[in-house]
């Protein structure tokens, strides 16, 4: 079975969140380059990202599925309770805690 790389997170938190939207499609995930407690000053410096591997026939699926997560997260949202701006990977306002309503598509 061969793994290939479909996406390089910027960090853990956002790899394991990837893992797990990639996961509730049926596409499993590996994750490569995760510092590990101890072990940060081995790596080199160009891996401090986070390397997410599916299987090569899932690969173009994956892919899809990345793509729209980025289109999402470079959007920001208002918040309908205070009006604060929110990134697109906020589920929730940062500022109030209130839930993301989805105003368009
Ligand atoms: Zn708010």
């Amino acid at each position: 079975m061969e793994w290939k790389p479909a996406y390089k997170a910027a960090n853990s938190l956002e790899a394991h969140s990837l893992k797990g939207m990639l996961e509730s499609q049926g596409i499993g995930v590996r994750l490569s380059g995760e510092a590990l407690n101890g072990a940060v000053g081995e790596l080199p410096a160009d891996q401090t990202g986070v390397t997410l591997w599916v299987e090569e026939y899932r690969l173009t699926l994956a892919k899809e599925h990345l793509a729209r997560y980025e289109s999402q997260v470079s959007s920001v949202w208002l918040c309908t309770q205070c009006g604060e701006e929110n990134e697109g990977s906020f589920e929730i306002c940062w500022q109030c805690g209130e839930e993301r309503v989805e105003t368009r598509h």
